[in-house]
């Protein structure tokens, strides 16, 4: 067996691809688990630590009875309704003409899914996701067609462009240089799960995307399989991180498949990220972190570099984790 947690530096690609052809699960006999994983229900868990709000919230939406999708959708609109909170929602930073543009989606455990992307001067755009899914014949509604559709269903507009996130966009403009930042005050976009007395499962998805991005520009968290997936029978992933690296390995929807073929959620995610290193050139100079669940609540996390972490309350007690990484420098 590998020595999983050995890893690697520069010219990763042969080596990451070596060790993806290594772990047919047929013949894996020692199981990799995190080492912070048990089970237990009810759980919620989100990326980045600084979300233990949003992990709380989802928590007390299952033990008042709510279903896991209350809860995903209670979770998720705690950093988006936080100025505080730069990379989701209320507050995020801009696009590079200056517009904050909203992604999102959810998720259900009967396959049902919503999503926005794209989306301006609506703070709450989990909610509006959760509309489209519940409210329409569609998965996804994009820009002005999501905001219309917003409008209808009574979401109130507002100017989601907080004066910090503007002092630092015209900061930004004196360079104009896009660099996405890894682990950019580690709360960027949240992914969150939960399951709910009934064993239920659901998951969401939220943020304002990458800072500075390219007008029009639609990451990873509002394609479901990309920046979300989730699956009743098996259980589901979440991604953070630059959203280009997860939707061209449909990051959440591998993971999760990786766990239906009987890897635990801790293998899955560090299969995840080593396919963006087998696949994917420079992709050390970029972050991504991913967050399994299986249906008995065991977790994983595991991020390309150093400083992914994420919350977890699990039956009530609330926890964050540092995640594992690929790249050891
Ligand atoms: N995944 C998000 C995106 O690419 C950004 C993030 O997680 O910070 O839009």
């Amino acid at each position: 067996m590998l020595n999983r947690r050995k890893f690697i530096k520069g010219g990763t690609a042969l080596a990451a691809s070596a060790t993806i052809l290594s772990c047919n699960t047929e013949d894996q006999t020692e199981k990799v688990n995190n080492p912070n994983s048990k089970e237990g229900l009810p759980i919620s868990i989100a990326t980045w630590g600084p979300n233990t709000a949003a992990v709380d919230a989802a928590m007390n939406e299952i033990t008042n009875g709510k279903t896991a999708l209350d809860a995903v959708e209670a979770g998720a609109k705690v950093p988006e309704g936080d100025p505080n909170d730069m990379s989701v929602g209320y507050g995020g930073r801009p696009d590079r003409e200056g517009k904050v543009t909203l992604d999102a989606c959810i998720m259900d455990a009967e396959m049902n899914a919503g999503s926005v992307s794209f989306m301006q001067n609506i703070k709450h755009p989990i909610s509006v996701a959760r509309r489209v899914m519940e409210k329409t014949p569609h998965v996804m509604l994009a820009g002005e067609g999501a905001l219309k559709f917003a409008r209808e269903e009574g979401f109130e507009e507002i100017d989601l462009l907080t004066d910090q996130a503007k002092k630092e966009y015209e900061e930004w403009l004196k360079t104009s240089e896009y660099k996405p930042k890894a682990n950019i005050e580690r709360h960027d976009t949240i992914g969150i799960m939960a399951i709910d007395t009934s064993n239920k499962i659901a998951g969401a998805c939220t943020t304002s995307g990458m800072a500075y991005k390219m007008h029009g520009r639609v990451g990873d968290s509002p394609i479901i399989g990309a920046g979300m997936y989730v699956d009743d029978e098996v259980g589901g992933a979440v991604a953070t991180g630059v959203g280009e690296l997860v939707i061209k390995t449909c990051g959440s929807f591998l993971i999760t498949e990786l766990m239906r073929q009987g890897r635990t959620p801790q293998e899955a995610c560090e299969e995840g990220v080593k396919r963006i290193a087998a696949k994917l050139k420079d992709f050390e100079n970029y972050q991504v972190g991913f967050l399994a669940i299986n249906k008995k609540g065991e977790h994983g996390a595991f991020a390309i570099l150093k400083g992914f972490n994420y919350a977890i309350n699990q039956g009530g007690k609330t926890e964050v984790f540092e995640s594992e990484y690929l790249v050891k420098n």
